[in-house]
């Protein structure tokens, strides 16, 4: 294995699954190169757009928000605001906003806070307190229902005609086969790249979505980024199951997490032919008349109360 890049330097990363390695300038240019091509195979942000981009201040987040104010910050038709949920998850969370605030400071970049307390009533730590591991589901499930429903409605209302999302590879293939195991086919056919058929549904971009997690990381740390790197204290769930499974399938067979996400694109236009929706989300809640794809009342409603408080 060839210690040294092609430019003649030392490398910082080896990819396996490139046979190659890179040293930090080629390794920064390549993810910023690929997840251009992303953004631009994938999802289309034309000219009068306006971003809003999810920091949370963990490592995905603020190096979301790096690439892309070095992508789209000198462009003057394209407006960027920084947004973050509050779920109120106590010594966690609070850390992360910081980072997240000193972050879109330095940056120059406008950013906006929601709360679940504010939103919904209660905290996260209060709402799950008497209702961890019973069927409704954990922690887990009432934060990323809340957190998908808030960043949602908050981006639209100020004004976003995209919304960017830290996710990075690993976070795909995890989220496609965990949406397999449950049968969740509608949100199978949710997860790629999104025409807009709705207008209260902004669509998403996720510019990491073919970038390995390690190399993410690998990203902030080279760019000297500040993040959250303490693990959430709620956190449970068979996700982590799945992602070592992942890592260790990788690890024997390099590859192998590009070839999943490349066999789900390919079938994406299928399955969302043979979904009833389409995969989009066509209805409108009853209850709070935000967008919902498979029920009269969404699921924040089902398991926040909203319409209660
Ligand atoms: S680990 Fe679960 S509870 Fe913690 S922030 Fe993530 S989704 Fe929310
Ligand atoms: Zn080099
Ligand atoms: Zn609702």
């Amino acid at each position: 294995m060839t210690r040294k890049c092609r430019c003649g330097k030392r490398i910082v990363i080896f990819r396996k699954y490139e046979g190659r390695g890179l040293c930090r300038y080629h390794f920064i240019r390549s993810v910023e190169e690929k997840a251009k091509k992303t953004i631009s195979k994938y999802y289309s942000v034309g000219r009068n757009e306006t971003i809003a981009v999810g920091v949370s201040g963990g490592k995905d987040s603020t190096a979301l928000l790096l690439l892309l104010h070095r992508i789209f910050g000198k462009r003057t038709d394209i407006r960027m605001f920084a947004i973050s949920i509050d779920e109120g998850i106590p010594g966690y969370r609070d850390e992360s906003l910081q980072i997240a605030k000193k972050l879109c400071k330095k940056l120059g970049i406008k950013h906006h806070i929601f709360s679940f307390k504010e939103e919904f009533g209660k905290p996260l730590h209060e709402k799950v307190k008497n209702i961890r591991k019973k069927k409704e589901g954990g922690p887990c499930t009432y934060c990323g229902v809340g957190r998908r429903y808030l960043l949602n409605r908050k981006s639209r209302e100020l004004g976003a005609t995209r919304l960017a999302l830290g996710m990075n590879l690993d976070d795909e293939i995890q989220g496609i086969l965990m949406n397999y195991m449950r049968g969740d086919l509608i949100r199978l056919s949710r997860m790629g790249g999104h025409v807009v058929k709705d207008s209260l549904f902004v669509p998403r971009i996720k510019p990491f979505r073919e970038i390995p997690e390690k190399e993410v990381g690998l990203y902030a740390f080279l760019n000297s980024l500040e993040i959250q790197e303490d693990e959430c204290p709620l956190l449970e769930g068979p996700r982590f199951k799945v992602r070592d499974f992942l890592n260790e399938l990788e690890s024997e067979s390099p590859g192998t997490k590009f070839s999943i996400i490349k066999s789900y694109d390919r079938l994406l236009p299928s399955l969302r032919k043979g979904m009833k929706t389409g995969g989009y989300m066509v209805d409108k809640c009853t209850k709070c008349r935000e967008p919902t794809s498979s029920q009269k009342v969404c699921k924040t409603c089902e398991l926040w109360n909203i319409n209660q408080i």
